[in-house]
């Protein structure tokens, strides 16, 4: 084991039992973050705190801890036996020397004495631990009120020792806020939005609508390339691929064609929710956003909307395209949204979509599906494949 990391969480919602909750879904978060690296690893819940110990790479344990929500910060930490203050002053010494190679800094020392039978208080420990850097490194000094470096030493049954801390990505950790439904698609919002979902702390689940062979089975490895990109951060996600063809099929034979991406859209929520409540999701998640295309109208969301029991959650519905391009990126989604395979929506898509759809039009116009749809509906839910995405 070669190096040691503090991972601070927000405090907030961690009341009472919920502590536990958020802790567990914590460190399993942070387990399966780390087995995808190299290296052996272990996470400790110690005293309220939670650390990570691994011989792993540096910057890549760096990196997979900045992609765990609910994580605040990550200090790279010593621990060290409490074998006597002499020894402590020695180690703070040596922490530093290891540390910071240029020694022109202003440092303040932060001791904190959690073991009460130290026979020092936090007071004088970092009089004494502050006098031995300044000691050892005479181009330190001492700034109490707005220091470059802080050294913080807590005294528990071991010793730690940390200054940096590496910001983390906040939120909440995956698996504390209940299960939802994303209908992802291989586009740029949606992987977005179960992004921007997962980080409240929400487990995902995926279903994707493919229309073969009118749509490639290199469309769909898109979609699972962006569901595993999505898994990085919000950890396993079981992606139901739904052959959504013939229902298409009926909708494009039977419905006008300027509604029938509305029609589609109804579609795909009826099913979506289906698979939702069959697994207990509490919600359906999209990457709509308001006035992006004709389906995303006010209106249009009316009705796509109409068909759902659960809420449906669009954590994007008032970003701009390029506000939602910008996550993407960060996120490591948009070079693979971007890439040009059709899309089930765009195949069958009318020239002249409605922009204002009526909800009563469009109910009468589902009519001429009656007879006709209820055995694809049927056939669709039973037909649909199972990936679990990690
Ligand atoms: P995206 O970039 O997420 O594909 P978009 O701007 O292309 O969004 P639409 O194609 O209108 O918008 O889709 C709106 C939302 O409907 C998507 O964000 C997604 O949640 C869902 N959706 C669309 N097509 C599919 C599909 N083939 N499978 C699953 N969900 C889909
Ligand atoms: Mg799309």
């Amino acid at each position: 084991m070669k190096q040691s990391f503090l991972i601070k969480y927000g405090e907030i919602a961690i009341k009472g039992k919920n502590r536990y909750i958020f802790e567990n879904a914590l460190v399993d978060q942070i387990k399966f973050a780390l087995a995808r690296l190299d290296g052996e690893f272990e996470v400790t819940k110690e005293q309220g705190r939670i650390y990570v110990h691994t011989d792993g790479e540096y910057e890549e344990t760096i990196d997979a801890l900045t992609k765990v929500f609910g994580i605040v910060g990550i200090c790279p930490t010593v621990i060290k036996d409490d074998t006597g203050f002499e020894d402590l002053k020695k180690d703070v010494v040596e922490f530093v020397a290891r540390h910071y190679e240029d020694k022109n800094f202003t440092f303040k020392m932060m001791a904190r004495r959690a073991k009460k039978t130290y026979p020092l208080d936090s007071m004088e420990v970092n009089a004494a631990l502050g006098e031995a850097v300044l000691y050892s490194f005479p181009e330190t000094s001492v700034d109490v009120h707005d220091p470059e470096v802080k050294i913080f030493v807590e005294i528990r049954d071991k010793i730690y020792i940390y200054s940096d801390e590496i910001k983390g990505p906040g939120g909440m950790p995956t698996g504390t806020s209940g299960k939802g439904m994303l209908l992802l698609s291989g586009g740029i919002d949606s992987p977005v939005a179960g992004y921007m979902v997962a980080k409240r702390g929400v487990t995902i689940e995926a279903v994707y609508f493919h229309a073969p062979p009118y749509t490639s089975e290199r469309a769909k490895q898109k979609v699972v390339d962006l569901a595993k990109k999505v898994a990085v951060y919000a950890g396993p996600i079981k992606l139901y691929v739904v052959n959504f063809t013939d229902i298409q099929l009926a909708i494009y034979e039977n419905c006008p064609h300027e509604e029938l991406t509305i029609i589609m859209r109804r579609y795909m929520m009826m099913i979506a929710e289906h698979f939702a409540k069959a697994d207990g999701c509490l919600g359906l998640i999209t990457g709509e956003s308001i006035g992006q295309v004709a389906s995303q109208t006010m209106q249009s969301l009316m009705c796509t909307n109409e068909v759902c029991e659960l809420p449906v959650f669009r954590p994007v519905i008032a970003f701009d395209k390029n506000d939602i391009i910008a996550i993407s990126e960060k996120i490591d989604t948009y070079e693979t949204s971007i890439l040009p395979y059709e899309d089930c929506c765009t195949i069958f898509v009318a020239k002249h979509p409605v922009t204002k759809p009526n909800l009563k039009s469009i109910k009468k116009s589902e009519k001429k599906l009656e007879g006709k749809v209820e055995d694809l509906f049927k056939e669709a839910l039973e037909t649909v494949e199972v990936i679990e995405v990690k």
